[in-house]
């Protein structure tokens, strides 16, 4: 790596003194797990994603895994998913006793999962769907929400990459019957670990609230306020409990989201714009109307392209790229499923597919830099 490059990493951490000021509050405050801030998070969540309940818990996969649960997914009960997409969204298939078919993408434009191959996979065992709005770009959940009322099936929606994105003027997260958003690290709203359900059904959310703690019917805080002296358990509970570090700091991000997400639009134009001259590289989602938050911002590399050489050469310029996703039925553990796959659109998009840097504060020295090394290499 020469010395005079800018190391520009995948993604990078919009904080500031904010976040630092949200943990010492809670430092200070000597109460560390399921207390004011939580309950304030989960307020402020509801309203921003413009649902009924939202409930806080430790992660977006333990979300899936309740939201498989609430659904009553067991016993081999067959649910529709993405094949593109972290291996976390049918794993929590598995954790209930379900069983994953995979449906393959739209297009090499729309990434999102096909409705018509949803369709197609629907068996007199499915239970359920689970879409993810893959990078932030809505899933055609009008048409998906048809075939599962046709169906009687029940959708989550995997919204671990869609904070304050939208379909037809609504949050994503308040479409399906249930959703699942995350506050890792690399996500637009960060805390490290975290996550959230969003749902409107009051049965639900009722349920969720129980299983993420053990079952119990009342909570420690209650009890400490003299509420309540003992307690009931009255089903098979986790420990999926958010901690008060993690929920002030989903507060903090939660009040950066509309700014950083616009940031975000305004790297992705940029990126649009200096990578319109090269032919080995397509921009997947064009002519989408909805507002997306570009959680992610993932090209199409032709099939020429040797993809591991030109992340080596990014790389060797202190540019990180990263791939987004190499497709679930593809792994050693996931081979052992599924005998039938016929995926070939996420298969193409599995091998050709680049993720660039994308994060609120990308300067534009950066972005420059990453498409003057990305024209160089294509000028070979
Ligand atoms: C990050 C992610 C998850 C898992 O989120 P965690 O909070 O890390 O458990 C699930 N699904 C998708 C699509 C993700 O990107």
């Amino acid at each position: 790596m020469s010395g005079c490059n800018p190391t520009i990493p995948l993604f990078d951490l919009n904080y500031g003194q904010e976040e630092e000021e949200a943990v010492l509050r809670v430092l200070r405050s000597k109460w560390l797990t399921m207390g004011p801030e939580t309950e304030a998070l989960e307020k402020e969540f509801a309203e921003f994603c413009g649902v009924k309940h939202a409930i806080a818990l430790s992660n977006c996969t333990t979300a899936l895994h309740l939201a498989n649960l609430a659904a009553g997914v067991k016993n081999d009960d067959e649910v529709i998913c993405p094949s593109l997409s972290f291996v976390a969204t049918s794993n929590s298939i598995l954790y209930a006793g379900g069983k994953p078919v995979f449906a393959d993408i739209n297009s090499l434009n729309d990434w999102t999962i096909s409705s018509r191959d949803i369709e197609r996979k629907i068996s007199d065992r499915t239970k359920a769907i689970i879409v993810m709005h893959y990078g932030g770009f809505a899933c055609d959940m009008d048409e998906i929400m048809r075939i599962a009322a046709r169906h009687s099936l029940f959708v989550i929606e995997d919204a671990a990459h869609a904070p304050g994105a939208t379909y037809k003027d609504k949050r994503l997260g308040a479409l399906g019957d249930i959703s699942c958003f995350s506050f890792f690290s690399n996500k637009n709203v960060s805390t490290g670990e975290g996550g959230m359900i969003c749902t409107n059904s009051d049965e639900y959310a009722k349920k969720i609230r129980l299983m993420r703690s053990h079952g119990m019917t009342s909570l420690t805080l209650d009890r400490h306020k003299g509420h309540a002296y003992s307690y009931d358990v009255v089903c098979l509970g986790y420990n999926y409990r958010i901690d008060e570090i993690h929920a002030a700091l989903a507060r903090v991000q939660l009040k950066k989201l509309y700014d950083g997400n616009n940031l975000r639009l305004k790297a992705a134009g940029i990126y649009k714009n200096g990578l319109s001259k090269i032919d080995q590289i397509t921009i997947p989602f064009a002519g989408r109307a909805d507002r997306t938050n570009y959680h992610i911002f993932p090209i199409l590399l032709d099939k020429s392209v040797n993809r591991n050489d030109l992340m080596t050469y990014l790389r060797q310029n202190g540019i990180q790229t990263s791939i987004h996703y190499p497709p679930i039925h593809q792994f050693s553990f996931y081979k052992n499923f599924n005998v039938k796959q016929d995926l070939p659109l996420t298969e193409y998009v599995g091998l050709h597919e680049l993720t660039l840097p994308m994060y609120p504060g990308i300067t534009g020295y950066q972005q420059d830099s990453v498409i003057n090394f990305l024209l160089k290499y294509f000028e070979k």
